[in-house]
């Protein structure tokens, strides 16, 4: 059957797993899940608004309040006018402009906040908004529907990929934004038997730098503490622009930000643990040009 946009998201799964080849630590393989295949942010995100959004379809919003730091607002946005939804977006600092207008041009109402990154009073702020405003708050900060998302989604294509290729996955390294990637996926990957023992890396942005997508751990997301990793890795925005245009010279693909923090994170576990390692790039790189400009300047230009 020909899916209309609202549905289009069920087309495209499983996104690809692919190898990684020239950029790949020796004796560490990479495997990496390439989520910028999804049709709507292009990115993880959609994957988590789609499931929260038919979620809340029943309540009949009339419109909708979220704070994030993109790609949710993106996919979110996108989704939301499929049902002729009215939404309002608010931004932490630091959010590439390009974000800001992409979602002006989609339609979005965009609320730009003081806020260093989305700490737990931003989510606080944007839900007493809601209420105040009687619009719906999908919460994707709070929201269990989040990780299960992953659980269902993402993590359940991991398993299956890997499954039928006999690969036997040692490390899953992924970044920490809500956690709703980290947790599905490794609640996700820990039920099979054989893998039991599999170490999770979770990456974080090193202090005083930003990486769109991914915070510190001291913002405490929500399922971290259900995951218990087995180690936070620090990634700096250079070292992740770094990261993410050494892929796409060397393996032509274009990566994101955060994508390139998950792969410069392996690289440094990979260095001194050898293992079989998984990984997501969860979006692609054209909504980071300017930033990367910024960050690479005279490095890599
Ligand atoms: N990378 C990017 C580019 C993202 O937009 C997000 C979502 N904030 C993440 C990583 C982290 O995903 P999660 O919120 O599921 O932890």
């Amino acid at each position: 059957m020909i899916p209309s946009s609202k549905e289009l998201i069920h087309s495209v799964h499983p996104t690809p797993l692919v190898e990684i080849k020239k950029a790949a630590v020796a004796g560490c393989p990479l495997y990496a899940k390439l989520e910028y295949f999804n049709p709507y942010s292009q990115s993880i995100k959609d994957r988590a608004a789609k499931v929260l959004l038919d979620a809340a379809l029943s309540r009949r919003p009339n419109r909708i309040y979220e704070a994030s730091s993109g790609n949710f607002a993106i996919a979110l946005t996108l989704l939301s006018n499929a049902h002729g939804i009215p939404v309002r977006i608010y931004l932490p600092k630091g959010t590439p402009k390009s974000t800001f207008s992409i979602l002006k041009i989609l339609g979005a109402e965009v609320v730009s906040t003081d806020f260093e990154s989305i700490t737990p009073e931003m989510v606080e702020m944007v839900k007493r908004d809601a209420e105040r405003d009687g619009a719906l708050n999908l919460n994707q900060f709070e929201n269990d529907l989040n990780p299960l998302a992953h659980y269902n989604g993402t993590g359940k294509e991991i398993v299956e990929q890997l499954k039928k290729e006999r690969i036997r996955p040692t490390h899953l390294v992924i970044g920490i934004g809500t956690s709703g990637t980290l947790w599905g996926v490794t609640r996700r990957m820990r039920e099979v038997e054989e893998w039991k023992g599999i170490k999770i890396i979770g990456v974080q942005p090193a202090r005083g730098t930003k990486i769109p997508g991914i915070k510190r751990i001291e913002s405490k997301p929500k399922w971290l503490s259900l995951v218990e990793p087995d180690a936070i890795v620090d990634v700096s925005d250079k070292e992740a622009a770094i990261g993410a245009a050494e892929i796409a010279r060397k393996e032509g693909l274009p990566i994101g930000l955060s994508s390139g923090a998950a792969y410069m994170a392996y690289r440094k576990i990979a260095e001194v643990e050898r293992g079989i390692y998984v990984t997501i790039f969860p979006d692609s790189i054209y909504k980071y040009v300017e930033k990367m400009e910024e960050l690479l300047g005279g490095s890599l230009l």
